[in-house]
């Protein structure tokens, strides 16, 4: 296996000084990997993506136990923007497109951080491109007159203009038809594959990250109660029956 790019170890987050929400998350994420972080409503994925980017502090909330290590590095004490330095982007949940400009400005506005030229820009510009023919032809549309499935992948191709070794993705099948869900997946794959860009990926949708995905983990009430392969977690029983409707 790939050497671990992330290590969340034991982390505790609390909102507002009082309300605990993640009781001691452990997780590793493999140079690489696509690893999918499943589980209901409310079981505490978000919260875990917000804390490894530093996210929390903008929702009153804090890693109080625990510790995140990138390549190593301990990470929780930096903020967002040290994060992104690092290679680490997030995608987070319902999109978060800026409805006036157009589909290019928004990818534009992805490589703010990047200070190797506007050639280097222009580069992963069309590389997004390539992964993501429809924003090509929607480029000169306004973001807010294109379909929820276009928002989701101009949402992705701007994290990507950072160019980042990791992706934290929140929930990309919200709102999608299944077929475009599919879609977004197939994208995402193929970026894991062709670029090596690793995931860690946040859904209620278990049916299709388990398709996608090498590894999951299951959050239930702030804690990891099964981890395992994606075929295994395909396989097993409790999964079947809670998460795939199988049962
Ligand atoms: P969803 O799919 O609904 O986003 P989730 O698994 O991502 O679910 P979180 O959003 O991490 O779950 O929420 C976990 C718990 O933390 C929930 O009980 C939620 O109400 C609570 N929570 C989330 N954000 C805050 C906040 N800013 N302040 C207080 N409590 C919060």
């Amino acid at each position: 296996m790939n050497p671990v790019m992330l290590n969340v170890n034991g982390i505790e987050v609390i909102y507002n000084h009082v309300i605990l929400v993640l009781k001691g998350v452990s997780l590793q994420v493999p140079q690489g990997a696509v690893v999918a972080l499943l589980g209901g409503n409310g079981a505490g994925k978000t919260t875990t993506l917000r804390a490894i980017s530093n996210l929390l502090e903008g929702e009153r909330g804090a890693v109080t136990k625990g510790g995140i290590e990138l390549a190593g590095e301990r990470t929780e004490r930096l903020d967002t923007a040290a994060m992104v330095q690092r290679g680490v982007v997030q995608v987070m949940e319902g999109r978060h497109c800026f409805a006036h400009l157009s589909i290019e400005e928004n990818l534009l506005t992805g490589a703010y951080t990047r200070r190797d030229g506007k050639a280097a820009v222009a580069a992963t510009l069309e590389k997004v491109y390539h992964y993501f023919p429809r924003l090509k032809t929607r480029r000169s549309s306004q973001a807010a007159y294109t379909s929820g499935g276009e928002q989701q992948m101009c949402a992705i191709g701007r994290a990507l203009m950072a160019n980042p070794r990791m992706v934290l993705l929140d929930e990309p099948s919200m709102g999608l038809a299944p077929q475009i869900v599919e879609e977004v997946f197939e994208i995402v794959k193929d970026l894991n594959t062709k670029e090596g860009t690793t995931f860690l990926l946040a859904e209620q949708n278990t049916h299709m990250a388990l398709r996608y995905a090498d590894h999951g983990y299951i959050l239930e009430n702030g804690r990891v109660v099964m981890e395992g392969s994606a075929a295994a977690l395909r396989d097993n029983e409790d999964v079947r029956e809670f998460y795939l409707g199988m049962g």
